[in-house]
């Protein structure tokens, strides 16, 4: 009879912690549901381009993303929680956890959606996408597994102070085409009101598969390709350290400029 009540309160204990776990796994409320980024976009245009946070705290918030480094040394991919830093000559560098970012969006990949796809350039992809954006309010990671017949990218050179603002160093943008190259696409759609502070609409950077070519995607044509969505809740921000004033700051145009 002890016996029997032991196993009772074992199993009602095993009940209770794993509905716990599970409320806790499922919680919109938590690290894995939340898109964390530093610093806003408006700030990097500005050219605020010294590091605030380190990689070693970026990877405790996410396992995929996309971002840049001090100085603007670069484009930076995250998956599968590798970080990579593609440098303006082209190579691909992984990233000491010392390193410091004035600029990075990171969430814990854990996809709610997954279609295939083929034969789509980048417009056409975004009209497929677009498809599956069911909540406007809401930021959704993109991952594209696939081969492409075709990618642009680019990176960005590192700068020197007194920083130039970023319409000044795109100017000078080295930029990359591959063809028939098998990789993975990351990055993030956000809703418009995010205009400021990120990318509204998509913003992707690409990794090849053997992890030696990238950048932050200018125009792709994919052959063949699965793409998978991670429907992403909730949104942490650390604002820049500089003081500058970003209240007036429009920047659509340069938005448009820089990103494309
Ligand atoms: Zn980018």
């Amino acid at each position: 009879m002890r016996k029997y009540s032991r196993s009772l309160v074992f199993l009602l204990l095993s009940f209770f912690f794993s509905t716990f776990l599970c409320l806790g796994d499922s919680s919109s409320f938590s690290f894995h549901e939340t898109l964390t980024q530093v610093s806003t976009l408006n700030a990097l245009l500005n050219g605020a381009y010294d590091g605030t946070v380190t990689y070693r705290e970026i990877e405790k918030r996410g396992d995929f993303g996309v971002g840049t480094f001090q100085a603007l040394n670069g484009e930076m991919v995250a998956l599968d929680g590798k970080f990579y830093q593609v440098r303006a000559d082209g190579k691909v560098y992984s990233v000491s956890p010392e390193e410091k970012t004035p600029f990075v969006s990171v969430t814990f990949f854990d996809p709610d959606l997954k279609f295939e796809i083929a034969g789509v350039d980048y417009e056409e992809f975004k009209k497929e996408f677009d498809k599956k954006i069911v909540n406007p309010n809401l930021f959704y990671a993109i991952k594209i597994d696939g081969v492409f017949e075709y990618i642009k990218t680019r990176s960005v050179p590192k700068q020197s102070k007194p920083y130039p603002p970023l319409i000044e160093v795109v100017k000078h943008q080295p930029t990359f085409e591959f063809k028939n190259i098998r990789g993975t696409m990351v990055g993030f759609w956000c809703p418009a009101f995010i205009k400021g502070i990120s990318v509204p609409g998509y913003h992707l950077h690409f990794i090849s598969q053997d992890r030696k070519s990238g950048g932050h995607v200018l125009k792709f044509t994919l052959k063949k390709g699965i793409v998978s969505l991670d429907i992403t809740p909730n949104f942490f921000l650390t604002l820049p350290e500089n003081p500058m004033s970003l209240q007036e700051i429009n920047r659509e145009n340069e938005i448009k400029e820089v990103e494309r």
